[in-house]
């Protein structure tokens, strides 16, 4: 009897357990092939599959791979990266054909805002606030990319920024971990699809793992030091949220975390990526990444090879470090075959998720190589992208929008540039494609108004900073800056400001100006461009100051002395246009701050969701927190952006102020929009949890609702708040509610806000 007991139990268990663990049929078939093709598979083989290389003249680094044809030959290749249609052809002929197993590459690309048609840099983008367009933005961008050889993008970049003299702020979607783990799903929806083996889905790799946004001084690459409790709370959720998702691969970032590298890090790319979230897919490093842990004091080539493999790291970017050394680590036993077979796998489990196995050329289909580019609707879809993305910072007594009438100046050095609409990562070849503000406005007011440009001002007069950039800059305008004095210039400028009623200023920075190893320690609009603004100001005709920029500026002067400025980022193919439409009124701006503007460099790092000091600010007394020549406050908080319209908020209205365990709170306001436009509205949810046994934040953002109201309509948003929305990391890093009291916010903006409180018990 006893033993019948004993055993009934145990026999449930393994039935149990092998309903659990059984794999789906379709994780079966993949197995049992991967199986059957590694028992083909030689040492070198394997070791191949981890080796990427890059074989276009796009590299981000000193490294550039070489023989890639004898190498694929020899199996020595498993991914390509950022390379032309033609030559991806090429290549996977050549394994296809060429090499002993034929196994076909992974073809990866940093498509980052776009294919051919580019979309505003990701910054700009997530000011649209709307994750059903940043879902039809990634689509379109895998549709392009998928059609021209491309099955894995090395996108989102979900990096948390809040420095903005770091230039790869201009990659990601600011400061917020919620917001930002919003958007990391819709890319990866939209990227990836419902099926990753369809001919226009590709595979998303999620970046920089980990932090690499908190990189010290804003330098680009550099130090991350951070609190565990900081990271799992401020920094990891947006990576989380996209492995969730179902996103195929990660990549390590440059930066150390724990005095360790990413890319040789165990705690992050094992035991929190995989053990933790349970991701699936393969990791890749960064560009020559590995390499570049000798550098951080970690050892030979050999060494960090073996440190990164041990770590979790499963292919190589561009610096070989794996091809070279990993079978004399095998040999000495300091990697196992195991090691190697996991990561060779796992490589393998990703090109037979995308059906690369059932047809190589899948990819590479000549027809939709044209014409599913820059289609009528992508262009469509880029242009409402772009206006969306338009931040309204300033518009005293409604100088915006423009009439179609008279004459506009338009002037500036970015006013009439393609390329530097195209903003950091835009591996188009069609920047002939790229409408300029100048035609944009040219094209909008057609017959009824008279468009005249002057440049204006060199984008930069500094030496220093031009000696950094000119090396990147094309040649024309190259030779442009070195003929036209920055007098001369102003003086065309005026002459041309003479004969318009109103004068648009274009200024900001230049594409390169922005992105990877741009990081500024000045964020003010270079000075011959604010001579230039000065001047215009001067003639005491209207001017509106339109930004065209791949980061927060410091605009504290241009706030106090121009009357309308919108941030317009940088756009993309259809950034005149969508510019045009904003200026015109034909598009009433919506677009919301996703990363502070600060007043100074010197607040830096500046954040809304910051914790309280013991020694908050308080005028009138000299011991606590701030600084003596300004406030502490930013230029334009977090999710700040004005309409053409004005939108008035009610008083929060809440189901209940008392409630108990898992029961669910409502919050209402009534928003009206009683200005004269029709327009769109962002309405934001933060929570405070003022008492709990670790200090929060003063805010969070915890939701948002986007609403389009005509002139006098009101609506009601009502946001549905439940224990999930007050959950956080204690110190033990469990993720948990402590009852107490709440504070509820909803506002247009991180600063201006309704307040509420509420009572939460057990
Ligand atoms: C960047 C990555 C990029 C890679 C490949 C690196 O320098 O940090 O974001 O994906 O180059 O181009």
């Amino acid at each position: 009897m006893k033993l019948k007991l004993f055993v009934i139990p145990v026999i449930c268990i393994l039935f149990l357990n092998n309903q659990f663990t059984q794999e789906p049929d379709t994780d079966k078939k993949m197995n049992s092939y991967i199986s059957d093709l590694m028992g083909k598979m030689t040492l070198e083989e394997k070791i191949g599959q981890l080796n990427l290389v890059a074989g276009g003249d796009i590299s981000t680094g000193a490294a550039v791979s070489e023989n890639i044809e004898q190498k694929i030959r020899a199996g020595e290749i498993g991914s390509i990266l950022n390379i032309p249609f033609e030559v991806t052809r090429n290549a996977q002929e050549l394994a296809v054909n060429k090499s002993r197993l034929h196994i076909p590459i992974l073809f990866a690309r940093d498509v980052i805002h776009g294919y051919s048609t580019i979309f505003p840099i990701p910054l700009g983008i997530s000011c649209t606030w709307d994750m059903g367009l940043i879902e039809k933005y990634a689509r379109i961008a895998a549709i392009e990319a998928s059609a021209n050889g491309v099955n894995m993008t090395y996108s989102p970049m979900v990096d948390i920024a809040r420095d903005p003299r770091w230039g790869r702020i201009a990659e990601g979607s600011g400061e917020d971990p919620w917001l930002g783990s919003q958007v990391a799903r819709a890319m990866v929806k939209g990227y990836q699809g419902d099926d990753l083996s369809l001919e226009n889905t590709i595979m998303a790799c999620v970046k920089h793992f980990g932090l690499y946004g908190a990189a010290e001084g804003g330098r680009d690459y550099n130090t991350v030091d951070m609190s565990r409790l900081r990271m799992y709370q401020e920094y990891l959720p947006p990576y989380k949220a996209a492995v969730e998702e179902g996103a195929g691969c990660v990549m390590s970032s440059f930066n150390v975390i724990d005095y360790l590298p990413a890319t040789g890090n165990r705690w992050l790319l094992t035991e929190l990526l995989r053990n933790e979230w349970g991701f699936n897919g393969f990791v890749v490093s960064d560009y020559t990444s590995i390499n570049e842990m000798s550098n951080h004091g970690l050892g030979d080539l050999q060494t960090i090879s073996a440190l990164a493999l041990k770590a979790g790291l499963d292919m190589d970017m561009v610096g070989e470090g794996y091809l070279q050394t990993l079978k004399k680590s095998l040999e000495e036993g300091k990697v196992t075959q195991q090691d190697i077979d996991q990561a060779c796998r796992r490589v393998l489990e990703a090109k037979y998720k995308l059906g690369l196995f059932d047809d190589p050329f899948r990819y590479l289909n000549k027809e939709r190589s044209t014409s599913d580019v820059l289609t009528d609707g992508h262009l469509k879809a880029a242009r409402e992208v772009a206006a969306r993305s338009i931040v309204l910072l300033k518009n005293d007594k409604q100088t915006l929008p423009l009439k179609k009438s008279g004459t506009i100046a338009v002037i500036g050095p970015l006013a009439d540039s393609q390329r530097d609409m195209l903003g950091t990562w835009a591996l188009t070849d069609r920047t002939d494609k790229v409408v300029t503000i100048v035609e944009g406005i040219k094209k909008a007011g057609g017959e009824k108004i008279n468009v005249l440009y002057a440049k204006g001002a060199n984008i930069t007069d500094d030496p220093y900073l031009w000696d950094h950039i000119k090396p990147f800059v094309p040649p024309e305008q190259e030779n442009k800056e070195k003929i036209i004095s920055s007098e001369e210039l102003i003086n065309e400028a005026l002459r041309t400001a003479g004969k318009a009623d109103g004068i648009v200023a274009v200024l900001g920075e230049s594409e390169i100006m922005s992105g990877e190893a741009a990081s500024r320690s000045n964020l003010d609009i270079p000075e011959s461009q604010k001579n230039l603004l000065k001047s215009l100001l001067k003639t005491g005709k209207p001017v509106v100051l339109v930004l065209v920029n791949g980061r927060p500026l410091t605009l504290t002067w241009e706030d106090e002395n121009v009357p309308a400025i919108i941030e317009t980022w940088a756009g993309g193919t259809e950034a005149g246009d969508a510019i045009a439409d904003v200026l015109f009124g034909d598009y009433n701006p919506a677009g919301k701050l996703t990363a502070t503007f600060p007043r100074s460099v010197g607040q830096i790092p500046l954040y809304y969701s910051y914790k309280n000091t013991g020694r908050p600010y308080n005028p009138g007394n000299k011991w606590n927190s701030k600084y003596l020549d300004i406030p502490n406050e930013p230029l334009y908080p977090f999710g700040y952006g004005l309409s053409y319209s004005t939108f008035e908020y009610s008083e929060i209205n809440l189901s209940s102020d008392e409630l108990k365990g898992n029961e669910t709170l409502t919050a209402t306001v009534t928003v009206t929009n009683s200005g004269k436009y029709a327009g769109e509205e962002v309405v934001h949810l933060y929570i405070r949890d003022p008492v709990a046994t670790i200090s929060r934040s003063v805010k969070e953002l915890k939701n948002f609702e986007k609403i389009m109201l005509q002139p006098g309509e009101k609506k009601d948003v009502r946001f549905t708040i439940t224990t999930e929305e007050l959950k956080f990391y204690n110190s033990n890093l469990n993720y948990i509610w402590e009852p107490g009291e709440f504070i509820i916010y909803i506002g247009t903006n991180s600063r201006d806000v309704k307040v509420a409180t509420v009572n939460w018990g057990l």
